[in-house]
């Protein structure tokens, strides 16, 4: 068997791997492409950073492709994530005319790769447009959406709609994120490699020297959110929480977090965190690089609480990360951590930053509470949401699209 797959056997057990094994045997061979608009920064790199060399190691012949954009295009593409999260923006012609025309011309770049494809996953609304832009296309195209969706602006949803509907088949992470389209969609949660630099266990002193690294202190508990800065992850509620949490018990936070290069808004939003934290004592706000996935591992590893205070989320992978390192996380009830934290057992879902300090204070005061939570949080995640899981029920979807409305697919083969 493969070297790879050897490894997340030892994980996972030798079961879970026969069965992605037997999946994959129909599509052995098989032209996978997928697109999206990044190789750094944000949870879908993260994901296809893995996915792909694990469909790779099952015998699929498949590809990360890449769009790229100009600044009005990335202006218009994080109006459109504004806007699916529920937003109210309103796009120029300008903007929209820059959307269509990098479409265009990314699909012209990577035709003959697309078109000849038995099976295309679009990520997210930047390269939807692809699927027009193709017309001889021969295989599959499923657009996989990874943003919370369960609101979107009606004005924004329409217009990608239209771009969206003759795929045949779409992809959310939960259900109450799917639209009306005229084709199937399916239900999938995204996952963590528990094998990448960002998951896999590390030395005590590894773990020990950020204290050093970034300045913290040894004896003080640790709270941490790591996240894009991004509204949508309300860096400053975090701040907030922590500043009521203070009151009643010592502690420090660490707001970690990096740009992703089509995410024009990081700046601003880093400004204005660094703003509200600037008199703060025991708050550290780190601009770290795209690489820095074995920092965070440590950092979280080092944490005593995570918080992933988003107002919006699709689905949170540094949720996910952190639970699998057994913290307990406090996060934002919404979207995708709905699924990920389960209240009071894993962890707490909160809704201000009252909610998140009262929490934060009740866990550091219940310390075996808090290790309670936390192992348990490592087991859902053994059982739900590692990379594994993940790859079945994508093998399972390119079964279920390439066979149709058959009666019976034959697996025994
Ligand atoms: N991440 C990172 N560096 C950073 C901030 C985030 O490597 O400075 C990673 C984080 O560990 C996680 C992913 O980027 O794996 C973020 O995914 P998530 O789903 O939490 O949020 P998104 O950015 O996709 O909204």
């Amino acid at each position: 068997m493969n070297e790879l797959l050897d490894r997340y056997a030892e994980v996972t057990g030798m079961d879970v791997i026969n069965h992605i094994s037997q999946l994959a045997a129909p599509l052995k061979g098989m032209k996978v492409v997928h697109v999206n608009s990044t190789r750094e920064g944000g949870g879908v790199a993260e994901v296809l950073r893995k996915l792909v060399p694990m469909m790779d190691a099952l015998g699929l012949d498949v590809k990360w492709e890449v769009l790229e954009g100009n600044p009005l295009f990335y202006q218009c593409t994080k109006g459109f994530h504004n806007a699916i999260q529920g937003f109210q923006i309103d796009l120029s012609e300008a903007m929209l005319e820059a959307y269509e025309t990098v479409n265009a011309e990314n699909a012209e770049r990577l035709r003959s790769v697309l078109e000849e494809a038995d099976f295309v996953f679009i990520h997210d609304p930047q390269p939807a447009p692809f699927l027009s832009f193709c017309p001889n296309r021969r295989g599959k195209w499923v657009w996989r959406c990874h943003i919370d969706c369960s609101r979107p602006y009606r004005p924004v949803w329409k217009y990608l709609r239209k771009w969206i509907h003759s795929y045949d088949a779409s992809i959310f992470s939960l259900a109450q994120f799917a639209q009306f389209l005229p084709h199937h969609q399916y239900l999938i949660a995204p996952s963590i490699d528990p094998l990448s630099e960002k998951n896999i266990d590390l030395p005590e002193e590894e773990i020990k020297g950020v204290f050093e690294h970034f300045g913290l202190k040894p004896d003080l508990p640790l709270i941490l959110q790591v996240s894009r800065f991004d509204r949508f992850k309300d860096p400053l509620g975090v701040i907030d929480a922590f500043r009521q949490s203070r009151k009643m018990v010592p502690l420090q936070l660490v707001l970690a977090g990096g740009g992703a290069t089509d995410d024009p808004e990081g700046g601003k939003v880093l400004d204005e965190v660094r703003e509200a934290a600037e008199d703060e004592e025991d708050v550290h706000v780190l601009l770290l690089p795209p690489d820095a996935h074995r920092t965070i591992n440590a950092l979280q590893r080092a944490s005593d609480i995570v918080l992933q205070k988003s107002i919006k989320e699709g689905f949170g992978l540094t949720v996910t990360e952190a639970m699998w390192k057994g913290k307990p996380v406090i996060g934002g009830d919404t979207g995708g951590i709905r699924l990920q934290v389960v209240d009071h057992f894993t962890g707490f879902r909160v809704r201000s930053p009252e909610g998140a300090a009262l929490r934060i204070r009740y866990l550091l005061h219940n310390m075996d509470k808090l290790k309670e939570m936390g192992s348990r949080a490592k087991r859902l995640v053994l059982e739900n949401f590692l990379l594994t899981r993940h790859l079945r029920e994508y093998l399972a979807l390119m079964i279920g699209v390439l066979h149709g409305l058959e009666d019976r697919i034959d697996m025994t083969r």
